[in-house]
């Protein structure tokens, strides 16, 4: 599990929204915590972490069991806007588990839209997080953040205020 130190859930999901915010939150530089958008991206962590038993230590904090849905569940409350995002921090949890012994599926929701994808951790989608987490080992060596880029997701980001005025 060496390979997966400090790396987390969060950090997959921002990865694929913005390298910048992987470094801040990686470098645990507050941020508004009511924003939107960091809620957003706890809130499969939460999911996830509700619907398992203890015992593995995930994410370095939570501990958790034997799946008793035999499915790692995320679910995005507003729209399928975040669904690479969310995909692919199901399948993290889903790789994560693979290192442990345990081959399962995951699940996403999205109520909203009613729509449910499943998230099945092939070798190709095996090989997208790996490089994923690759990447964002980099970011999080690099002395500085990466420069602000504007993108639509700035404007609920719990880091607008640090980026832009
Ligand atoms: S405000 Fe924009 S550039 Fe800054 S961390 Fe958030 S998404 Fe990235």
């Amino acid at each position: 599990m060496g390979e997966l130190q400090n790396i987390n859930g969060t950090l997959i999901w921002y990865y694929y929204i913005c390298p910048r915010e992987v470094w801040l939150i990686g470098h645990g530089i507050e941020a508004d915590q009511e924003s939107d958008f960091l809620l957003l991206g706890k809130h499969i962590h939460e999911i996830f972490y509700k619907r398992q038993k203890k015992e593995f230590m995930i994410d370095n904090t939570i501990k958790i069991d034997i799946l008793p849905s035999k499915k790692v569940i995320g679910e995005i409350k507003k729209s399928s806007k975040y669904l690479k995002s969310a995909k692919m921090q199901v399948a993290f949890y889903l790789y994560y588990l693979k290192q442990k012994g345990i081959n399962i599926e995951g699940e996403l929701l999205i109520p909203e839209e009613r729509k449910k994808e499943k998230v099945k951790l092939t070798p190709n989608l095996e090989k997208e997080l790996e490089e994923a987490i690759k990447e964002i080992k980099k970011i999080l060596k690099m002395d500085r953040p990466p420069r602000p880029k504007k993108i639509p997701y700035c404007k609920n980001c719990a880091y607008k205020e640090m980026c832009w005025s």
